[in-house]
């Protein structure tokens, strides 16, 4: 397509910062621009194209089902949807699914389920330098001063605590605490995990204080940080989490999924959505559940670590967060990220900014050759970075 930039320009409203790069294919980890050039993918679509570009049963079943019925609305059953349920029950260790379009979404639905749990308390605590989406309700969860501009009014009920500040949620938490709402890895916010010790710590004040936990996996469920979901990695069990990004493959598919508390708190005409856990996302989502296994998980384990200690023996990268493929580097100070991602591209591997770090969310069927051949993209563009 001649003139894309020029049509884009005149026509879409102007909200990301795009890179000068126009995509038509994929293949495995590997994209090819319309010029024909290929990338190294360490972007996922932002961690949702978990089974890479053009896999073959992926394709297949998105295809099939397509050609059979591509929506028919929530007043009807299909078999995808409760198939994918069925998994996401079983591997979660919750109890129930409400299936959504997207992470905002998804955690709208999570905060009203968790605000009719317990009509009496009010406050939602959520931690400082969080993200939980673009909506009103997820905005204002989100525990960054720069999203709470322009859009008002905010609804109320929300505070914000320091991550892996236990002190301060202790002084945070009254009668009036509902739940407590987190990112296990702050995704956006830089790729910054929280600290085990502060986990235990959030579970065994909820406990005692009969507080809910609600768990946002958006970016870190579905196998991205080597295991199913990454509180799984953390020993509690919340009472509600959200997912998105990665379960249906590259189709818009989220969900929320609620344990023993909370699974029968939503009533007919509580909650609803016309494309939430359509069919055919439902089959691309059936899957990519099929691949999430013990073995994949160390598999997603394994490739993560050879990702970190290439990441961590490239000059100017000061440090490196995060788990499995989901990773952040820290650069020199006084690098602009920005700059040093256009390089990358310039030269054929394609990477995440979060906050100023680098962030690496390759599929997670990336080979260890392509991940070889993406870092020596960015080794050679830092280690001659001027
Ligand atoms: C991306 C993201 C969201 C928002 O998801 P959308 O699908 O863009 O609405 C929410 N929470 C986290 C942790 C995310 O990474």
């Amino acid at each position: 397509m001649k003139n894309y930039k020029e049509l884009e320009s005149q026509n879409i409203v102007h909200t990301y910062g795009r890179f000068d790069v126009c995509f038509e294919s994929g293949q495995g980890s590997i994209l090819k621009d319309t010029s024909g050039k290929e990338y190294v993918d360490f972007t996922s679509g932002i961690g949702v194209n978990s089974l890479g570009y053009n896999n073959e049963k992926w394709v297949k079943a998105v295809a099939k089902q397509a050609a059979s019925l591509q929506h028919i609305s929530n007043l009807y059953y299909t078999t995808p949807m409760i198939e994918l349920a069925q998994s996401l029950v079983e591997k979660s260790g919750l109890s129930k699914v409400f299936f959504a379009n997207s992470g905002a979404e998804a955690n709208e639905g999570m905060i009203k389920t968790a605000r009719k749990t317990n009509e009496s308390k009010h406050t939602i605590i959520t931690l400082q330098n969080s993200f939980h989406g673009r909506t009103l309700a997820t905005l204002t969860a989100t525990g960054q001063d720069v999203f709470h501009q322009h859009f008002g009014p905010f609804p109320e009920g929300f505070a914000y605590c320091p991550a892996n500040d236990l002190d301060a949620l202790k002084s945070m938490v009254n009668e009036d605490t509902l739940a407590i709402m987190m990112e296990m890895i702050q995704g956006e916010g830089g790729v910054m995990p929280l600290d085990y010790d502060f986990v235990q710590g959030v579970k065994q004040i909820c406990e005692e204080k009969d507080i809910l936990l609600l768990v946002d996996e958006v970016q870190t469920g579905i196998g991205r940080t080597g295991s199913f979901l990454c509180f799984q990695q953390y020993d509690i069990l919340p009472d509600i989490i959200s997912v998105a990004k990665g379960i249906g493959g590259g189709l818009p598919l989220a969900a929320f999924i609620m344990g023993e508390k909370c699974k029968d708190v939503l009533q007919p005409g509580d909650h609803g959505t016309t494309f939430g856990g359509n069919p055919v996302s439902c089959a691309g989502g059936n899957v990519v559940m099929e691949y999430m296994t013990e073995e994949f998980f160390q598999e997603v384990k394994e490739k993560g670590a050879y990702l970190r200690a290439r990441l961590e023996a490239i000059p100017h990268i000061v440090r490196v967060n995060g788990m499995g493929l989901m990773l952040g580097a820290q650069l020199d100070e006084g690098i602009a990220v920005r700059d040093v991602i256009n390089a990358c591209n310039e030269k054929g591997a394609l990477f995440l900014s979060a906050k100023a770090n680098l962030r690496c969310l390759p599929p997670l069927v990336i080979t260890k050759e392509e991940i070889a051949r993406g870092m020596d993209v960015l080794e050679e563009v830092l280690s001659n970075w001027k």
